[in-house]
């Protein structure tokens, strides 16, 4: 059996101060104790230690007016040199002047090619109107959207919360919508969503300490649509253990190296230029 090619499709290599201010919240409000450092370089040598190949690194505005900045940041960490090939990210809020000129201007002059829009930390709606074109435009793209959804800011997720998403795919049919930590601790949700949706994927993400459930059958199902994904430096949960998780499964070599990096590669692949 060949050796599966790694990507880690949720990664956050956030600059400077909100950096460090994030990982604030995880340690000192959280008092968690993270498997990864703060310093890109340092996160990306031990993911390419451990197997790791590629990562996306997925910003997020929290606020209006800083997605901008945010997705230059992004631009610039995916040209460094790092252990790991990075493919950048961008972010949009449905506050900021023009949305869909924000993601535009991230995809075709900065090279993102993963969007995504963390409804619980933003405090927005995947439905909000100001977000249409920005659907519109990613369906044209194939650019694929990381979603985190909810509307708590400390992303802990309700019943209902995934239920805008599951109406944003019906509108969006094209829209590649990646339903990040498969919904947890809905993953049942997510799932469904997944068998309506021929677009729609789903990372399978941990949540900081919290492994998300996928039963074998719904993932070899759907192995086509599942990414693998460790949500470093912010996670007690190393990609070793995320990757054990994934192989134990039980899946056949082919489904289990299209979680692993296939699907990610895909993805990034299909974006149109
Ligand atoms: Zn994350």
């Amino acid at each position: 059996m060949s050796v599966a090619e790694v990507v880690d499709s949720h990664v956050h290599l956030l600059p400077g101060r909100l950096g460090a201010k994030v990982r604030t919240i995880f340690t000192d409000v959280g008092g968690y104790d993270l498997a990864y450092p703060a310093d890109h370089a340092a996160v990306c040598e031990q993911l390419a230690a451990e197997g790791v190949a590629a990562v996306w690194t997925l910003p997020y505005a929290h606020r209006p007016g800083v997605a901008d900045s945010l997705n230059r940041a992004s631009a610039a960490t995916a040209a460094a040199d790092l252990a790991v090939q990075v493919v950048a990210g961008a972010t949009v809020h449905p506050g900021d002047d023009d949305p869909v000129m924000v993601v535009r201007r991230a995809v075709e002059d900065d090279g993102a090619r993963v969007l995504k829009l963390h409804c619980s930390v933003g405090r927005f709606d995947p439905l909000d109107p100001a977000l249409v074109p920005v659907w519109d435009y990613v369906e044209e793209t194939r650019l694929p959207v990381v979603v985190h959804a909810g509307r708590s800011p400390d992303g802990v997720g309700s019943g209902d919360d995934l239920l805008p998403l599951d109406e944003t795919a019906r509108r969006h049919p094209a829209a590649r919508i990646v339903i990040a930590h498969c919904g947890h601790d809905h993953e049942t949700d997510a799932v469904a969503i997944l068998d309506r949706h021929p677009n729609v994927h789903a990372d399978l993400t941990p949540v900081v300490n919290r492994l998300v459930q996928v039963p074998a059958a719904d993932a070899a199902r759907l192995a086509d649509r599942l990414l693998f994904g460790t949500d470093a430096p912010n996670t007690e949960v190393t990609a070793a253990r995320c990757r054990a998780h994934v192989e134990a499964l039980g899946l056949v070599p082919e489904a289990t190296s299209a979680i692993l990096g296939g699907n990610a590669r895909r993805l990034v692949a299909e974006v149109a230029d």
